[in-house]
């Protein structure tokens, strides 16, 4: 990437060059930096936008999913033709259009913790406009292991957070340093949510990761501050945050431990509808190369409305009893069915529209760690087996049936 300005960049960025916050040497530092962006969704499209027309020059950007007509009311970088398509592709020949003058890869996957290392150790600072929590942790602990900054928000109805965690300082897990089940807290295609709300949030997160970069990116600060924001009257209230003893990530740092600690923690992988029908082979299901076990984790009552071809059904709650419950032996002698789910290849867990398919999901990944951690499991399972969670549940994949 130069570090020089063309005559068309001096154009373009004029308005911005003219204020002394910026400058000329602020819009070559801008020009020099690489951001990674995690999810182009709501947050996403807002920040994304922001951070290209801003300047900044190089732009990583992850997101599993495909743009769905419920989308485009709030991620303004969608258009009704691009109902289909992936997320980052998208996105990405709509930003190159708003700014042909930076770099943007795409990485149609969600963000993973260890594989991803390398890539992002180039980044200034990642972005994180997911709306999970367990990839909230996953970034948070990423970039505390990169020592890279994190510019965290998110939103619910129409209230929203935004704080930026520097490395050596507090992070998101000293603020939560307990991960909430699946279902506690709702994402905004469970929750619903107004289309404005993650557009101001979105773009105050721009705000600060510009802010950080055109600074002298200090990576020491330890207190952050968490901004709760209510979009609909404009009030904000800020928070401060300290590095707490407690926290899974920081006292992990302390006692560099960080793998042993953190790495336990489940993270099940997220993936759409769209996939998944790519992967099966979308009209002939005898013909589909992927075969993991599908398992509903809705009740009786809505599987007679429907449901996955070839999918086992087993209510959530009591799935959830038999694997938190019983220890693994316990568990093999009393719910046979249950230990074979552990036992065998890669699961696809599915429910209404998400939350207990994550919670079982994540269930699941806890007790097929201890079966790892016993040498319980066979060889070929532990490196090639993952658990999936089927992103927008039965309702997503029905509408996409339709
Ligand atoms: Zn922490």
């Amino acid at each position: 990437m130069s570090h020089s300005l063309s005559p068309e960049e001096l154009k373009f960025y004029d308005r911005q060059i003219q204020l002394a916050q910026c400058g000329y040497k602020g819009q070559v530092r801008l020009k020099s930096s690489t951001v990674a962006v995690i999810g182009a969704g709501g947050l996403g499209c807002a920040a994304l936008t922001a951070l290209a027309l801003t300047g900044v020059g190089h732009l990583i950007i992850f997101d599993f999913d495909h743009v769905n007509i419920s989308n485009l009311h709030r991620q303004s970088l969608y258009r009704h033709h691009d109902i289909g398509q992936g997320k980052v592709k998208v996105a990405q020949s709509r930003l190159l259009e708003l700014n042909p003058w930076i770099k943007i890869t795409i990485i149609e996957r969600a963000l993973r913790r260890y594989a991803d290392l390398e890539l992002l150790q180039e980044a200034d600072l990642i972005v994180d406009c997911t709306d999970r929590f367990s990839a909230r942790a996953n970034i948070a602990a990423l970039c505390k292991d990169l020592q890279i900054p994190h510019a965290y928000a998110s939103v619910s109805g129409t209230d929203g957070q935004v704080a930026l965690f520097y490395p050596q300082g507090a992070c998101f897990r000293c603020v939560f340093k307990h991960l909430p089940t699946g279902g506690v807290i709702q994402s905004c295609d469970q929750a619903g949510v107004i289309g404005v709300s993650p557009q101001m949030i979105g773009a105050m997160q721009a705000q600060i990761a510009v802010d950080y970069l055109l600074s002298d990116r200090p990576k020491s600060i330890k207190k952050s501050s968490l901004n709760l924001i209510t979009t609909q009257s404009f009030k904000s209230y800020e928070m401060t945050i300290q590095q707490a003893k407690t926290c899974p990530l920081c006292s992990a740092l302390a006692e560099t431990k960080v793998e042993s600690k953190v790495a336990a923690e489940p993270f099940p992988i997220p993936i759409s509808v769209e996939e998944v029908q790519k992967r099966f082979g979308k009209t002939n299901r005898s013909e589909k190369q992927w075969q993991p076990i599908i398992l509903d984790v809705r009740t009786q009552e809505e599987r007679i409305l429907g449901s996955i071809e070839g999918s086992i059904h087993y209510e959530a709650t009591s799935l959830i009893e038999c694997l938190e419950q019983a220890d693994l032996t316990t568990l093999q002698e009393a719910n046979r069915e249950s230990y074979e789910l552990l036992t065998q290849g890669d699961i696809l867990v599915y429910c209404a529209r998400g939350p207990r398919a994550e919670k079982v999901a994540r269930a699941l990944h806890i007790a097929r760690q201890k079966l790892i951690a016993k040498n319980e499991l066979t060889h070929t399972l532990r490196a090639q087996n993952e658990i999936y969670e089927l992103v927008g549940g039965y309702s997503r994949w029905s509408e996409q049936a339709k």
